[in-house]
């Protein structure tokens, strides 16, 4: 009964009560746009446009990412698309952007700060999403941690002709700060793995640190919830693009703490439909409330877990 349960059900993202939770999909090129379609996603909530280049030696034309940010746009024929600006260095290296010298790569010059030493980058980015973008397509910036940083974003995404900017956050600065972060931009979402890798202080990419760097670890639920609540207040949407979207428990937790779209790979699209629609709001809550009550990780998904399964 589940399975076709989750076979069957293609309508857009909702609670059982019926509020709106938009699911959409991660994709690195316009192919897996296709594939968000075909997945039945409600658009595109991360296109990590990085993902384009990795084998490139020199930076990008202008017209290259034109015509793939079009096939992107067409593919989604009139669905939302989020597309993130260059998100070079630490665990993304392009050899045109990536600063060979660097001792901390995390904690270097990636994603937006980008625009300290290579500014034209962006700026073409920028220009060739201007030159595709309708009102279905959205920019933000990666690594962004202060007001400033969103301010500096904004403006220029919007110079170039980009009617809906927001920024990612990612840096447990711009959690702590995201209602002055919110008044610069349309929306945030937030980066679950880089979020944990810099509230933790965990390399994201070392296996044997992976308790440090669950998903679950109170201190991150923590900083999701204060950006979700800054989010309500100034009514801007607030979703979540890292890999938290796609644990169906996690979500129902993620919906909890107020979270308005989730993005994900699109395999994890029907289990995380299907959750969500089993559920109301208010058990969203307290399942969200049971998990942060907790001081451990593993406390925490068994605390949502239990209430899930006590189906209260
Ligand atoms: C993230 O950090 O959670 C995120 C969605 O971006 P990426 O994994 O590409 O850094
Ligand atoms: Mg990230």
């Amino acid at each position: 009964e589940r399975e076709a349960a989750l076979a069957g059900d293609t309508e857009p993202g909702a609670t059982r009560d019926g509020r709106a939770v938009q699911l959409l999909a991660n994709i690195g090129t316009p192919a897996d746009a296709v594939r968000a379609v075909a997945a039945h996603a409600e658009g595109v909530g991360l296109f990590r446009t990085e993902v384009l280049f990795l084998d490139a030696t020199e930076a990008p034309s202008e017209e290259a990412q034109s015509a793939a940010y079009r096939d992107a746009v067409e593919a989604l024929g009139g669905r939302k698309l989020v597309v993130r600006t260059l998100d070079a260095g630490a665990d993304k290296p392009l050899a045109f952007a990536t600063q060979p010298d660097e001792e901390n790569p995390a904690l270097g010059v990636r994603g937006f700060r980008l625009t300290r030493i290579l500014p034209e980058l962006v700026q073409t980015q920028l220009d060739a999403l201007g030159t595709v973008a309708d009102e279905s397509v959205w920019a933000m910036a990666p690594m962004i941690a202060t007001p400033a940083e969103a301010r500096d974003f904004a403006s220029r995404a919007r110079e170039a002709g980009i009617g809906t900017v927001g920024v990612m956050v990612e840096v447990p600065a711009a959690a702590l700060r995201a209602e002055a972060i919110l008044r610069e931009v349309d929306f945030v979402s937030l980066g679950t793995n880089d979020l944990a890798q810099y509230t933790m202080a965990t390399d994201r990419l070392r296996g044997e640190l992976a308790d440090l760097l669950d998903l679950w670890q109170p201190a991150v639920l923590e900083l999701v919830r204060s950006t979700a609540q800054a989010g309500r207040r100034l009514d801007k949407p607030v979703g979540v693009c890292g890999e938290s979207a796609s644990d169906p428990l996690m979500a129902l937790v993620l919906v909890g703490l107020g979270i308005t779209s989730l993005s994900m790979s699109p395999g994890a699209l029907p289990a995380v439909r299907f959750a969500v629609r089993q559920h109301t709001v208010a058990q969203c809550e307290a399942i969200a409330l049971a998990a942060l009550s907790q001081d451990e990780a593993g406390a925490a998904r068994e605390a949502a877990l239990a209430l899930v399964n006590a189906d209260v």
